[in-house]
């Protein structure tokens, strides 16, 4: 079964978040000088709640899983819920994204237990601008032990993940290409985004991604490559030595929602149909209130087949005014 919404965008993928609480400080997600509360353990989704979520959606067409957060390591029964979600048939992929501080312990476990692929976040190699970057937590040496902890036991495909911000990081462009290239990762750059209400975004400090691609292709010629897939985030480019490619994901100055696939569950259970949303459709509360699969299936699709979001399409014209509303911050709403 495949459902659309009013775009005809088909649901494909799920964003599922196993936890909100991070071990990080992000300066672009969760700035250090704030408090910030976290679910309850009983307001999160258990790990019986969590498969059962991934088997309705897939029944409802989703092909890929990711797992996030928060952190999603920091959660402590993580390796049940990666082997209940692995073993659904029909499942395509299921690919975990997480900041690395804890993979050099936990690199075997996600792979025993499931995960087929990793993204691994990370934003400086400089271990200054490293700590400034993730609010002064954990070092880059920890972060690169789990790397190299994760391409050990024979992790495929893995890809890092880093957000530039103007007039912070744009020194880390040359030297992260060059550790992803040595180390055969796939690296993407992600435009820091207007997600969530603390982070203090204005369009100044987006690096667009041409900026950086015409600085990384001075010193090594790319390729544009197509699609690997519909509703394909990332544009990718093969470096033309032969060495690998690089991602630019540009939802900023070139936004891709006409082919977005995806949906999100939040750790307590919410389904939200968009990285913007301020609110979200409580799933958990239906569990527990003994709905049945096919109830809870019909509220996704319905849903679903209202969808009309497509904020990163309109966002010049939102900026245009004061938000009318705080959107779901995005550790909580799983990134
Ligand atoms: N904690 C994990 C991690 O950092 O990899 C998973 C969750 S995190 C919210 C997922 C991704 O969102 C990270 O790659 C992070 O860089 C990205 N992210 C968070 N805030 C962002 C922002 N304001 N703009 C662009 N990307 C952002
Ligand atoms: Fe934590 Fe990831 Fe947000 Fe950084 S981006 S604060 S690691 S959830
Ligand atoms: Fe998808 Fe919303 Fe992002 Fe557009 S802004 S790509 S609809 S999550």
């Amino acid at each position: 079964m495949e459902i659309f919404d009013k775009f005809t965008r088909p649901m494909r993928d799920l964003r599922l978040s196993v936890i909100d609480a991070c071990n990080f400080r992000c300066l672009y997600c969760m700035p250090p000088e704030r408090e910030y509360d976290f679910f309850k353990k009983d307001e999160k989704l258990s790990v019986n709640e969590a498969i059962r979520l991934s088997e309705i959606f897939i029944k409802l067409g989703v092909r890929r899983i990711r797992l996030t957060g928060g952190e999603p390591l920091l959660r402590q029964d993580l390796d049940q819920i990666i082997a209940g979600v692995a073993k659904i048939p029909a499942l395509e992929d299921l690919s975990l994204t997480t900041n690395a501080s804890l993979l050099a312990d936990k690199a075997q476990m996600l792979k025993d237990s499931g995960v087929k692929r990793l993204t691994i976040s990370l934003d400086a190699l400089d271990p200054k601008l490293f700590k400034t970057m993730s609010g002064n937590r954990s070092s880059v040496e920890q972060v690169i032990q789990g790397i190299d902890a994760a391409l050990d036991c024979g992790f495929q495909n893995t890809k890092l993940n880093c957000v530039i911000e103007k007039g912070l990081n744009e020194s880390q462009i040359i030297p992260l290409t060059e550790f992803a290239r040595e180390r055969k990762l796939k690296l993407r750059f992600i435009e820091f985004m207007d997600v969530g209400n603390c982070n203090q975004w204005n369009l100044e400090k987006v690096v667009p991604s041409d900026e950086v691609k015409s600085i990384i292709a001075d010193k090594w010629p790319l390729t544009e490559l197509e699609a690997n897939f519909f509703g394909e985030v990332a544009t990718s480019h093969q470096f033309e030595d032969g060495k690998g490619e690089v991602g630019f994901i540009s939802s900023v100055t070139k936004a891709f929602c006409k082919d977005c696939t995806r949906a999100r569950i939040s750790s307590d259970g919410k389904l939200y149909t968009c990285l913007f949303c301020a609110r979200g459709t409580d799933l958990l509360s239906l569990m527990r209130q003994d709905h049945t699969d096919q109830e809870i299936a019909n509220t996704i699709k319905d849903v679903w087949e209202k969808r009309t979001n497509r904020y990163s399409e309109e966002r010049m014209d939102a900026l245009q005014s004061p938000r009318q509303h705080d959107i779901v911050e995005m550790f909580k709403m799983g990134g």
